[in-house]
């Protein structure tokens, strides 16, 4: 496993209260808007205070070089990404699986994707050499990266290993 941290400049959300234990912060995937939701509403559709839309969808999100920072800096809840392209084959076909995953796992743990071509930046600073290359973040560090593509039991399983049992 690599356990490298991620970048310096993921790693600079504020640390106090970030552990309150009733409640935790989601970073709203449409407007950025850092949320704090309460642990018990986490499955009711929780909603972005700000601009409205769901904050917890069940489907991957995207990220964009502009969101990227702040989702792993600001997220309490886990965050796996896939680094992925669009010419890319094996990427293309571990998409519904990643999908399924989303649904499965929610609202506990959120799956996002990363388009490498349109973040060609983001790609080069986690040294990302293949893809699809999944990383899963916790409290904004790298805890864990596979690279090449995972049907939907490997997935679960590999996103329980290095995440869920973490927490
Ligand atoms: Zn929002």
């Amino acid at each position: 496993m690599d356990s490298r941290p991620a970048a310096d400049s993921a790693n600079v959300g504020p640390q106090t209260g970030a552990r309150d234990r009733d409640s935790v912060r989601v970073v709203c995937a449409h407007c950025g808007t850092t949320n704090r939701v309460p642990v018990t509403r986490l499955a009711d559709g929780a909603k972005c205070g700000q601009c409205k839309q769901l904050l917890l969808p069940g489907r991957p999100i995207e990220l964009t070089g502009a969101t990227f920072d702040r989702q792993v800096a600001n997220s309490d809840l886990p965050l796996v990404v896939d680094f992925w392209a669009a010419w890319c084959g094996p990427c293309r076909m571990m998409a519904p699986a990643f999908e399924q995953a989303a649904a499965r796992l929610a609202p506990g743990v959120r799956l996002a994707k990363l388009d490498t071509e349109a973040a060609p930046d983001i790609a080069t600073r986690f040294g990302i050499r293949g893809i699809p290359t999944l990383i899963a973040f916790l409290n904004g560090r790298e805890v864990a990266r596979q690279s090449g593509a995972l049907d939907l039991p490997r997935l679960l399983d590999w996103i329980g290993t290095h995440v869920q049992s973490r927490r």
